[in-house]
């Protein structure tokens, strides 16, 4: 596969797929870390003297209300204080001017192109990787790189789509995130997988691939009460994916000593930061309750585990810690990683998003971009995005 520094790119017009999806707030960047993550590739396309052209999408565009919200216009301010340059931007994804400013592109130069996905207002022409979308887009270019990592697990017009007519290469964004996965398969022991978030549905793969590979596997958050549930705990009002209760019984039975789940939770009525709530055993749970948390017990259990690990691998919130009350568990287990000095992995998504809030995410080895693209690669699935590249 070919990766950036294979390309000759001296006053060639490049490419560059970033993910510059950072949350935004009544037009104010809240978190610029994907910003930050690009700078490298692009940095590298300047010193080679290339005539640069930035690509990326921003949330999701259903409806007309949609574009204001979403344009790039904050972002390319933004890249361009983080570079200390101007950064053309243009409003739109296709056009005359676009294509006058491309042409009048200078070596060293960059322009940023509009949200991708202003295209999926005309028929979802990104996200379905449209034939002459991709061909458009393409044709502005001599060379592509794709870096961002975020979508990498997707077909979408602006990586699969141009990396299809013109020649491709990785970014240092993408190759570092790759390195720090594929470092798990030769990874130091013990190795511990710590798994939350609401759904299990979409964890199920990396279980099964994972949970011949860790030493043992902590489960926590929401998904843990479907465990729970198939093992005959009655968990009242908590969330359970009635579907998956027979996968569970299946695997606890295969890995008993390797799944580990909680022992206590913090429990409410409501799905609130308001209601009372209460630690309670798991066999103590009412039928109004839910659990919205793992209890102290359970953290205790678990920091024993990893106390000896010496590589983690987490993905999904142990707790519902947007509210206050209930990010105890995600905090605890997270302070004890960082202050154990255990190398980390956060698998993208919420946990980062919690790292991030907790003020711990510069503190662990590595802090993924890509939440789906990670579970998807630990699946040992096929990237588009890198496919085509291959
Ligand atoms: P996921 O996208 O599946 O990783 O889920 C992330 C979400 O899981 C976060 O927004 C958390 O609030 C939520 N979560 C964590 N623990 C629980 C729980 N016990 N019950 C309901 N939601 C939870």
């Amino acid at each position: 596969m070919k990766k950036i520094e294979d390309l000759n790119m001296e006053g060639k017009k490049v490419l560059i797929r970033c993910d510059f999806n950072v949350p935004i707030k009544n037009g104010r960047i809240i978190d610029d870390t994907r910003i930050k993550e690009s700078l490298k590739t692009i940095h590298y396309c300047i010193d080679h003297h290339a005539k640069i052209i930035l690509f990326s999408h921003l949330g999701r565009i259903k409806e007309e209300e949609d574009l204001k919200k979403n344009t790039l216009l904050p972002v390319s301010k933004r890249l361009s204080k983080l570079l200390d340059k101007k950064v053309i931007f243009i409003e739109e994804t296709r056009g005359k001017k676009l294509e006058k400013a491309i042409e009048e592109l200078q070596e060293g130069e960059i322009i940023l192109v509009q949200n991708t996905r202003y295209e999926d207002l005309d028929g979802k022409k990104e996200s379905n990787n449209d034939e002459e979308l991709g061909k458009y887009w393409a044709s502005l270019g001599d060379l592509f790189i794709n870096d961002a990592f975020g979508t990498i697990h997707r077909s979408h017009a602006s990586n699969v789509g141009i990396a299809s007519h013109i020649e491709s290469a990785t970014g240092f964004l993408v190759e570092k995130e790759l390195n720090v996965l594929s470092s798990l398969n030769s990874c130091e022991k013990p190795f511990i997988v710590i798994l939350g978030g609401a759904k299990i549905n979409d964890k199920i793969g990396v279980i099964e691939k994972l949970v011949t590979k860790a030493d043992y596997i902590l489960i926590g958050g929401g998904m843990a009460f479907t465990f729970l549930q198939s093992e005959g705990y009655n968990v009242g009002a908590s969330i359970v994916d009635y579907d998956r209760i027979d996968f569970c019984t299946k695997i606890l039975k295969k890995y008993s000593s390797k799944i580990l789940l909680p022992v206590d939770v913090n429990v409410t009525t409501e799905y609130n930061n308001d209601s009372l709530n209460k630690v309670k055993e798991i066999t103590e749970i009412a039928e109004n309750e839910m659990g919205l948390d793992i209890g102290d017990r359970t953290i205790e259990i678990y920091q024993n585990y990893l106390k000896d690990a010496k590589t983690v691998l987490w993905n999904g919130p142990l707790g519902v810690y947007e509210f206050e009350k209930y990010k105890n568990g995600t905090k605890k287990i997270m302070k004890f990683l960082v202050d154990h000095n255990i190398r980390t992995i956060l698998g993208g998504g919420d946990i980062v998003a919690a790292a991030s809030l907790m003020k711990m995410k510069d503190k662990v080895y590595h802090a993924s971009t890509g939440g789906g693209a990670t579970l998807e690669y630990l699946e040992e699935k096929k990237l588009p995005g890198l496919e085509i590249i291959k």
